[in-house]
């Protein structure tokens, strides 16, 4: 493909990204969560990024500044990226859930559900060549299978994620890490690998989809119409995606 037109297209995937934003601000499909959060959290980093990490949900942190891993654990997180080389700005943060549960319990099935859908979407907008699960509800999900982080975590397997195959590779989750001393030295490791399987490059795509992705329910938002609280748009620099 020529030059220009990667740039355009490039340039289609961030403005398709940008209406899932739009639509992620106004959902209501969790009535609770819709009710209780101060924002959503949709991710932060590189609309292009080549590397993706996909936590669990927002914490009391992230639901007041609107940014995934901005807690304890993305400090971790942080230190583990530079460790690499990496940083924040390189790769795109998300989450399994946009919005914080109370008192941080754990994504209920309906929710994760719910925001499968808006996952899905990044994934294939984004086009990462590697996702990074953190933990337990991220590797289930996107390996639709119950098998648990400790067996798992850092082995790498090519999987398709919506409408893209990617190289998926879980890792401990950050939070766990960080209170679990044996856990921390697997995920530095773990992490130590990344480079490499950049480095393998895209797995090669399938071929054609007979079910692309649906699009998202159709909403009609206007740029800075204020979610549920009153909140104001999230400025674009945090989002990272303008
Ligand atoms: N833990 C997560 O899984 N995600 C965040 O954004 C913060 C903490």
């Amino acid at each position: 493909m020529a030059a220009t037109d990667l740039a355009a297209t490039a340039t289609a995937r961030r403005e398709a990204l940008k209406q899932v934003l739009a639509q992620a601000r106004a959902c209501t499909r969790c009535p609770e969560l819709a009710a209780t959060r101060n924002t959503v959290v949709f991710g932060s980093g590189n609309a292009d990024a080549e590397l993706m990490f996909v936590g669990e949900a927002p914490g009391a942190t992230e639901d007041e500044r609107g940014v995934p891993f901005v807690g304890r654990a993305g400090k971790l997180l942080d230190q583990l990226l530079e460790g690499i080389d990496l940083t924040r700005e390189a790769v795109f943060v998300a989450n399994v859930l946009q919005c914080r549960p109370p008192g941080n319990r754990d994504p209920l099935p309906i929710e994760i559900d719910n925001c499968h859908e808006y996952l899905l979407r990044k994934v294939e907008l984004i086009e990462p060549t590697v996702i990074c699960t953190l933990g337990n509800f991220s590797t289930k999900l996107l390996r639709a299978d119950s098998t648990g982080i400790s067996r798992l975590h850092g082995h790498e397997e090519e999987r398709i994620i919506g409408p893209r195959a990617v190289r998926l590779y879980p890792l401990y989750h950050p939070a766990a890490a960080l209170y679990t001393p044996s856990m921390l030295e697997a995920l530095r490791a773990d992490f130590h690998r990344i480079p490499d399987l950049l480095a393998l490059g895209p797995p090669e795509q399938p071929q054609a989809f007979e079910e692309p992705v649906p699009d998202l329910d159709e909403i009609t938002i206007e740029p800075g119409t204020p979610g549920p609280h009153g909140e104001p748009e999230p400025a674009a620099a945090q989002l990272g995606l303008f």
